[in-house]
C-alpha cells in the first residue's frame, strides 16, 4: 500500500481551540495549524515550563495560559486532551455554544487520506499496551509495515500525517480517547476485559463500559471479546457493526467455534480456518509467550485474533510472539536471590491487574500499597489468600489492604511499613526477603497508584529493582541471576 497524503482537510480556516498544552495537545495544535486552522491552545496552568512549550509552538498558534474555563470567541471546534474531565467548564461552554468537542484520536481518524492504513484497535482495563505491542510484533513478523500507536508511542496525529507508508496500525485506545472519538471505525477491535477503573471520570461503570464499547462501532471484519468476561461479549452485541463482521471470542480453555483458545499448551485458532466445525489451526505454544502468565496468554490470544482477522499467517503469529518482550515494570523478573524470585509488576496500579499477577504464582510474598483511588481490596485478598506467604504494605492507603488481609487472610503475616521516604522500598524488599522461603516469589504488584511516594509507577519499579540488586550483592558473588 502506498503512503498517503492529506491534501485538503475540513480543518482549513477553522478556529480550533485545543484544550491542554500536554504531549497530545502540542501535537494536535501543530498539526492543525499546519493544515491551515486558526489554533488557540488553552491551559489552566502557568509557569516557565508551559511558557517554553508555548513559545515552541511558534507564532501561528495562540496560547492562553491560566484560563482553561472560558471558550475563546469564534471557536468552531474544541480538541481536548484525553485526561480532561467531561464536566470541565470549557466543555459546558462549548455545549452551550453548539460547538463539538473531540479528542486527538478523532482528529487523526478524520485526517486519514485516500489509501490510509486500516486500524486494528485494542482497549480494556488492563493489558492494552502489552497486547498492542504483541500485535505489532506479529504484524512485523508477517512482513507488514506497522506501528504501535495511540495511548503509546508517537502521538497518533503525527503518525497519520507522517509520510511513512504503513500497511496497518496497531492502535491502543483508552476509555478517554474512545469517549472523544465518535466517528472512529476500526477494521477489527478487541476489548480485553472490563473492571471498575476511572469511574470518577466516567461517572459510572455503565458509562465507562459504553465508552470502551465504542471501539467495536463500525468494525468491518472482527469484534474480539473475552469469553471469561461476559461484559465484553455484551458490548459486541450492543455494537452497530458492518454487515458480515464476526464476533470472535478468546479463552484460556479449549476454543469453541469462532474462538481462539488453548489446548494442551498450544494456542489454537478455531475462528479463521476453513471448516471450523472440524478444524483448528495451531498458532504457537504457551511457552512462546513472555511471560507465560495466564493473563498474558489472554493478551497473546487477543493479539493473535486481530492479526488473523487481518489475514496474517499462523507462522507469523508464532514468530511475532516469540520476538515480543514486555515493557518494563510489567511482570519483569528482576533477579533470583537465595532461591527466591523477585518480580516487578509496578504497573499493576489497580486491583484487577494485581489479581492477574498474583494468580500467576503459587507462593507469593506480596508488596502492595499506595493510592487506592477509591478501590476496595476484599475480593482481591479473598482470591489470593491461598497463595500468600506474607505481605509487606507501604504507602498512603495501606491500611485498606491491611484490613482486608485481617478479614480474609488472618494467618498471613503482614509487615506494615510506616514510612514514605526514599528508603521505604529498600526496607520493604528486605522485609519481604525475610518472609520468603526458597521457591517463593516476591511480587511487587501494588494494586494502587504510585503518586503518594513516587513520580510514577516506573520510578516505583526502579526503586524495587535497585533494592533487589542491593539484596543480591555484587554480581561477582554469583548469587543473583539478572535478566
Ligand atoms: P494497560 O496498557 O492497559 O495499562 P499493560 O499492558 O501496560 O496494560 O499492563 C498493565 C498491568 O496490567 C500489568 O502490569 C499486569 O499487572 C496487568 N495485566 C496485563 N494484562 C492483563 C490482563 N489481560 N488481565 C488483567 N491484568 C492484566
Amino acid at each position: 500500500m502506498a503512503g498517503h497524503q492529506v491534501t485538503t482537510s475540513e480543518f482549513h480556516g477553522k478556529h480550533i481551540t485545543v484544550a491542554g498544552l500536554g504531549v497530545s495537545g502540542v501535537s494536535a495544535a501543530r498539526a492543525l495549524a499546519g493544515l491551515g486552522a486558526r489554533v488557540t491552545v488553552v491551559d489552566g496552568g502557568d509557569g516557565p515550563a508551559l511558557r517554553e512549550r508555548a513559545a515552541g509552538l511558534g507564532a501561528d498558534v495562540t496560547v492562553r495560559l491560566n484560563d482553561a474555563d472560558t471558550l475563546p470567541e469564534g471557536t468552531d471546534l474544541v480538541v481536548t486532551s484525553p485526561g480532561w474531565r467531561p464536566d470541565s467548564p470549557l466543555f459546558t461552554a462549548a455545549a452551550e455554544a453548539g460547538v463539538d468537542v473531540v479528542g486527538d484520536v478523532e482528529i487523526a481518524w478524520r485526517l486519514r487520506g485516500e489509501g490510509a492504513p486500516p486500524w486494528l484497535a485494542v482497549t480494556g482495563t488492563n493489558g492494552k499496551t502489552t497486547t498492542v505491542r504483541m500485535l505489532a510484533s506479529i504484524l512485523e513478523a508477517a512482513g507488514l509495515r506497522t506501528a504501535a500507536v495511540g495511548n503509546i508511542g508517537t502521538p497518533i496525529v503525527d503518525v497519520v500525517l507522517s509520510q511513512e507508508p504503513y500497511d496497518v496500525l496497531a492502535v491502543e485506545l483508552s476509555s478517554y480517547q474512545l469517549h472523544w472519538a465518535p466517528s472512529l471505525r476500526a477494521h477489527s477491535a478487541a476489548v480485553l476485559n472490563l473492571a471498575p477503573d476511572h469511574l470518577d471520570w466516567h461517572g459510572s461503570m455503565q458509562a465507562y463500559a459504553a465508552d470502551k464499547g465504542r471501539v467495536y462501532e463500525g468494525n468491518r471484519i472482527a469484534c474480539v471479546y473475552n469469553t471469561a468476561d461476559p461484559r465484553t461479549e455484551q458490548l459486541v452485541r450492543d455494537a452497530d457493526v458492518e454487515e458480515g463482521c464476526r464476533a470472535i471470542g478468546f479463552t484460556l480453555g479449549p476454543p469453541g467455534l469462532s474462538e481462539l483458545g488453548v489446548v494442551e499448551g498450544i494456542l489454537v485458532d478455531r475462528a479463521f480456518v476453513d471448516d471450523r466445525q472440524r478444524n483448528a489451526q495451531e498458532l504457537a505454544e504457551v511457552s512462546d509467550v513472555h511471560p507465560p502468565a495466564p493473563h498474558n496468554i489472554a493478551n497473546a490470544l487477543a493479539a493473535a485474533a486481530l492479526a488473523r482477522a487481518f489475514g496474517v499467517e499462523p507462522k507469523a503469529v508464532r514468530d511475532g510472539l516469540r520476538a515480543f518482550r514486555p515493557d518494563a515494570h510489567r511482570i519483569a523478573h528482576v533477579a533470583d536471590v537465595a532461591g527466591v524470585a523477585y518480580v516487578d509488576d509496578s504497573k499493576a496500579t489497580n486491583t484487577h491487574a494485581a489479581e492477574a499477577s498474583l494468580a500467576a504464582y503459587e507462593s507469593v510474598v506480596w508488596i502492595a500499597g499506595g493510592l487506592a483511588k477509591g478501590a476496595t481490596f476484599d475480593d482481591l485478598v479473598t482470591g489470593a489468600a491461598g497463595r500468600l506467604r506474607g505481605a509487606v504494605l507501604l504507602g498512603a492507603d495501606r491500611a485498606l489492604i491491611k484490613e482486608a488481609l485481617a478479614r480474609h487472610a488472618p494467618d498471613v503475616p503482614v509487615v506494615d511499613l510506616d514510612r514514605t521516604d526514599t528508603g521505604a522500598m529498600a526496607e520493604a524488599v528486605r522485609e519481604a526477603a525475610r518472609l520468603a522461603a526458597p521457591g517463593d516469589t516476591v511480587l511487587l504488584a501494588p494494586a494502587c497508584a504510585s503518586m503518594d511516594m513516587f513520580t510514577h509507577y516506573g520510578e516505583r519499579g526502579e526503586a524495587f529493582a535497585a533494592a533487589v540488586r542491593e539484596l543480591a550483592g555484587p554480581p561477582a558473588d554469583g548469587r543473583a541471576t539478572e535478566q
